[in-house]
């Protein structure tokens, strides 16, 4: 099966540090990966790179059998990669309407059925981003993405700095993606949330992908080594 996306090698510099050093990782239609490590192991970098916002020095990136390596972000997005992004990011001047409205493209995300999927984003669909709670404006950011009708939905911490309630809420909303068959990149700490929708784990350890295997497989030991604090 070709893989829906795709990282081969990945070597990344910031200036004259590098940050990426070998990643390899790949998701299949359907498939929810999640790409763990530690605190500034690569993760954002590895999601920011297949979301072509950084240049890799060396490797590759594919994207439904495409080599999109020197796409351009805005392209990128077009193909069908949509990004949460770490930080929620969304407009803060902007009602939750417009902010939605601002990333539709066509297909089966729709204003009403992002709104039916978060109803929270039709209450509020007139308040301003800025003026809405943390875990509110993740709904937004998660609809923001959903609008573009991603083929790929990556998402970079999206239960950070969240309350507990909240957190369950935006795992619970991850989890009915999923079982709609969306594709799914998602970056996350925790192990007990991820374990019930992952279909794979990626781990990185200073820039490396160092693992990969079903989320059932990660032992106690390979916890303490690569996910440990
Ligand atoms: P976290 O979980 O803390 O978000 P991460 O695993 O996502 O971390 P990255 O943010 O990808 O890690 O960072 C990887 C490495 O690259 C780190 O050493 C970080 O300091 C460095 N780095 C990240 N962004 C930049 C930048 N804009 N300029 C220079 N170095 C950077």
């Amino acid at each position: 099966m070709t893989a829906l996306a795709r990282v081969e090698g990945l070597e990344v510099f910031y200036g004259a540090s590098q940050a990426l050093f070998g990643v390899d990782l790949a998701v299949e239609p359907g498939q929810a990966v999640a790409l763990m490590g530690r605190n500034g192991m690569g993760k954002t970098t590895t999601i920011r790179t297949l979301c072509r916002m950084q240049a890799p020095y060396k490797g590759r990136v594919w994207f439904d059998g495409q080599d999109i390596t020197r796409l351009p972000s805005y392209k990128a997005a077009r193909l069908g990669i949509g990004l949460v992004p770490e930080g929620r990011r969304c407009f803060a001047t902007l009602t939750v309407t417009e902010n939605l409205i601002a990333a539709a493209r066509p297909g089966p995300w729709t204003l009403q059925t992002v709104r039916d999927f978060f109803p929270r984003l039709g209450e509020r669909a007139d308040q301003q981003a800025a003026t809405l709670s943390g875990g509110e404006q993740q709904m937004l950011a998660i609809g923001r993405a959903l609008m573009t009708n991603p083929r790929l939905l990556v998402l970079d911490e999206a239960t950070e700095g969240l309350a507990p309630v909240i957190r369950k809420e935006i795992w619970a909303a991850i989890a009915r993606l999923k079982a709609q068959g969306q594709a799914i990149l998602i970056v996350d700490k925790t192990l007990s949330e991820l374990k019930p929708i992952a279909d794979a784990c990626v781990i990185l350890e200073r820039g490396r992908s160092v693992w990969t295997g079903t989320p059932g497989a990660i032992t106690p030991e390979i916890e303490r080594r690569y996910l440990g604090l």
